[in-house]
């Protein structure tokens, strides 16, 4: 079977076909390209034994170590880490191969050399975000640009856009993938679009002018941001009444922040409205959405295109690969990459649903699809966040709670030692701006009950906030991604991250203190 079909069938092929074709491909992307190109990829093969004629099925690629973010990051030893994973064309195979030769004899030597150019000479750049370690840089060439303009367009399609929709990419205007993945979207879709840089390039004032003057179809951006626009534009009594998508991305997006989307829609003069979520991580150069789904059902899963990855679920802790449908964590191995090049990318993603192949009950594509909720776990190790006096707190639960809590508009988690102490005990500082129907009480009684119901644990003091001090807090504007959570205790031998700035915080600001401000320590049920 030819793996071209992977390509032009990539909507319509069940899990048989496949897997088959993606070893294919696998195979012939590990011989040309990731083998001879790549140094780091090469050692492994020769320590391991390995050639791409190893890989006769999907579940092979078991062969491959996974590499981690950690894997990625410089250290003082090893300066330019990520520059390892970089495919380094060596001309002398390159001319020596029969198909070189015989584009030469058709082409000209030129055209060979111009091809090999774009294939291999990295142009561009994106970086992870760096909130939780050091920014790493993945290089694209212009063939990656390509892929990720197919990607793109592709996505679109997902998300079933129209070209006469027209588009306002909030994303920040960044080297990070969500902005130029949109931008590269838009024009492979060849859909009317305007970038707004975000909130720290034309602040919230300038995303709402250029709404209001474009009177888009579609907003694409990151939920939190996305929001607090919108939650603006009510304020102001604005009207938008031509919403038909509301497209995140950047972070995830919890079933109460989109029902809150929705309703925010609705009462901008856009009761119809989709609010779709996508995926993608800055190894994987591309990001995957959700189809339209009923007000009233639930999403299907980011549709991810078979020809350019392999998704693989794994056990988080013994590294074993799952089946079908079976939650776990997400890995990420290319087909199509150039620049750099990493295999068995372990995201730290765990999804709920695992990865499934069947047809979409949507949009009837079929498709690998991950289902249900993905939460980023990594983050949260990463910040060293996942223990509060010694108990596990479960923050992406914790988040989740909050976003879908109606009686709370935005918010933000603090971490602190109590008394700034190192030696104390952490606190946790919950930063809220109400819905203003509902008291005080009620918004701190709803919260703690739920949080003690879902997690075992509650905060400490709840700190009540106006729109403006929490656009500060959560650096709405001034940082490019908001501060959703922020570790402010005082740093420890222990404690390797970046202390995480900003606004000073204390309870003097606007104080009601929740019941649980009496305690000194989290308070955990037992
Ligand atoms: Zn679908």
């Amino acid at each position: 079977m030819n793996s071209r079909l992977l390509t032009t069938h990539w909507h319509r092929l069940n899990k048989e076909t496949v897997r088959q074709l993606q070893v294919v491909k696998l195979r012939r992307y590990l011989r040309d390209v990731v083998g001879p190109f790549s140094a780091y990829y090469r050692q492994v093969f020769q320590t391991r034994g390995l050639s791409a004629e190893s890989f006769r099925t999907v579940e092979d690629l078991e062969q491959l170590p996974m590499t981690t973010k950690a894997d990625l990051v410089s250290t003082p030893e090893h300066p330019q880490r990520a520059r390892d994973f970089l495919l380094i064309p060596d001309e002398r195979i390159l001319t020596r191969r029969a198909s070189t030769v015989i584009r030469a004899l058709l082409h000209g030597r030129e055209s060979v050399k111009r091809g090999f150019e774009r294939e291999f000479r990295p142009i561009f750049m994106t970086s992870t975000t760096g909130r939780s370690a050091d920014p790493v840089p993945f290089l694209y060439t212009l063939h990656d640009l390509d892929v990720l303009q197919d990607a793109g367009g592709r996505l679109m399609q997902v998300c079933n856009a129209r070209t006469d929709f027209r588009l306002v990419n909030m994303f920040p205007y960044a080297p990070h993938l969500a902005f130029w993945q949109t931008h590269y979207a838009s024009t492979a879709f060849g859909i009317f679009t305007v970038g707004t840089g975000g909130g720290k390039v034309l602040g919230t004032d300038g995303n709402l002018r250029l709404i209001q003057k474009i009177q888009p179809d579609v907003l694409i951006g990151m939920p939190t941001f996305l929001y607090h626009v919108l939650q603006f534009a009510v304020e102001e009594g604005m009207r938008c009444t031509n919403l038909k998508r509301l497209v995140l991305g950047g972070e995830k997006a919890a079933e109460g922040i989109r029902r809150k989307l929705r309703s925010l829609a609705a009462k901008l003069g856009s009761p119809e409205v989709d609010v779709l979520a996508t995926y993608g991580f800055t190894e994987a150069k591309m990001a995957w959405a959700e189809c339209p789904f009923p007000a009233d059902g639930a999403p299907s899963g980011y549709h991810i295109y078979p020809d350019l990855g392999i998704v693989e679920i794994v056990d988080p802790k013994t590294g074993v690969v799952l089946g079908e449908g079976e939650p776990g964590e997400i890995v990420f191995t290319p087909l199509e990459a150039r620049g750099s090049v990493v295999l068995r990318y372990r995201t730290g993603d765990l999804v709920e649903g695992g990865l499934v192949y069947g047809p979409c009950p949507h949009c009837g594509r079929t498709m690998p699809r991950l289902l249900g909720k993905i939460s980023r776990s990594s983050e949260f190790k990463a910040m060293q966040l996942d223990k509060i006096k010694g108990t596990l707190v479960d923050f992406n639960q914790l988040e989740t709670i909050l976003d879908d809590a109606s009686c709370v508009i935005s918010w933000q988690l603090e971490i602190r030692k109590a008394n700034d102490d190192p030696m104390e005990l952490d606190e946790l500082i919950l930063h809220v701006r109400k819905n203003p129907d509902v008291s005080d009480e009620k918004v701190i009684r709803e919260l703690n009950s739920r949080c003690l119901e879902r997690i075992e644990i509650r905060a400490n003091r709840i700190v009540f906030h106006d729109a403006d001090e929490m656009v500060e807090l959560l650096g709405i504007g001034r940082l490019i991604k908001e501060q959703k959570v922020v570790d402010n205790r005082p740093k420890t031998a222990a404690a390797t991250t970046k202390s995480v700035s900003s606004a000073p915080v204390d309870s003097e600001v606007s104080t009601v203190t929740s019941d649980a401000s009496s305690a000194s320590n989290v308070e955990v049920k037992s």
